[in-house]
C-alpha cells in the first residue's frame, strides 16, 4: 500500500480534481433530469465507456422519492458482487418555480447533483475522497494519518502501531474516564476515514492510469 502513497506510478500534476472524479463512474441528477426519466416505476440504464471501452453499465430503478441503483462491482481486482444501492431524492424549490432534484449521499446525507461510484458504492464526491488533488497531498495524507492514529492509539494504551486498515476494537483503558476514551475513539475513526479516504482516491487514479496503460 506503501508504493500507491509514495508517488511510484507518479500521475501528473495536470490531473486536476474534475479529470480525476471524471476518471470514476459517476451518474448525473441533471442528466435524468432533462431526459425526464426520473419518473416512478421508470428503469433507467445507464453505461460508461473509458477511451472508447465500455467499463461497466447499471440499471436504476425509479421509486418515489428514491433510486435503487443495480450494478457489479469489483474493487481493486477483488471479485465481482451483484450491489443493490438505495439512494434518496430530495428536492429544492428553483427561482423560476418547479423543482429540482438531488441525490441525498448515502453516506452525509448531503445533497449532490453528481454520485460516483467509490470504493463500494455511489457517494457524494466527498465521500469518494475525491478532493484529493495534488500528488504531494494525496501521497502524504494516508501516511499521516495512519501516523496520527498511532498518536490516539497511544493514549489508549495501544502500543503496536497497525496502519490505518487496524483492529478498531479498543477496550477502554483502566481508570481511563468514558469521556475521555469516546472522545479518542471517535477521533480515531475520524482520522482513520479520512486517511482511507484518501487511499481510495489513489486507487481510483491508479485504477485509471492502469486503463489507460497500453495492452501488451
Ligand atoms: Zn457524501
Amino acid at each position: 500500500m506503501g508504493e500507491l502513497g509514495s508517488g511510484r506510478y507518479g500521475w501528473h500534476s495536470s490531473n486536476t480534481p474534475k479529470r480525476s472524479a471524471e476518471a470514476v463512474k459517476q451518474i448525473d441528477i441533471r442528466a435524468w433530469t432533462r431526459d425526464s426519466l426520473l419518473q416512478p416505476g421508470f428503469v433507467i440504464q445507464t453505461s460508461w465507456k473509458l477511451a472508447g471501452q465500455r467499463i461497466g453499465s447499471m440499471c436504476t430503478h425509479v421509486g418515489d422519492g428514491r433510486v435503487c441503483l443495480v450494478y457489479s462491482h469489483r474493487f481493486n481486482g477483488g471479485s465481482w458482487k451483484e450491489v443493490h444501492e438505495e439512494v434518496r431524492i430530495a428536492y429544492t424549490a428553483c427561482g423560476y418555480g418547479g423543482q429540482r432534484p438531488w441525490f441525498l449521499c448515502p453516506k452525509c446525507e448531503h445533497r449532490a447533483a453528481i454520485l460516483y461510484l467509490g470504493s463500494s458504492l455511489f457517494l457524494c464526491r466527498e465521500c469518494c475522497g475525491l478532493t484529493y488533488t495534488s500528488r504531494q497531498e494525496s501521497g502524504n495524507i494516508p501516511k499521516q494519518m495512519a501516523r496520527k492514529m498511532e498518536r490516539i492509539k497511544y493514549k489508549l494504551s495501544i502500543q503496536e502501531p497497525g496502519g490505518l486498515l487496524t483492529d478498531m476494537r479498543i477496550d477502554k483503558p483502566k481508570g481511563m474516564h468514558w469521556r475521555t476514551y469516546t472522545r479518542l475513539m471517535k477521533e480515531l475513526e475520524e482520522v482513520r476515514t479520512t486517511g482511507l479516504k484518501s487511499m481510495a482516491a489513489c486507487l481510483n487514479l491508479l485504477h485509471d492510469r492502469l486503463q489507460k496503460a497500453p495492452k501488451r
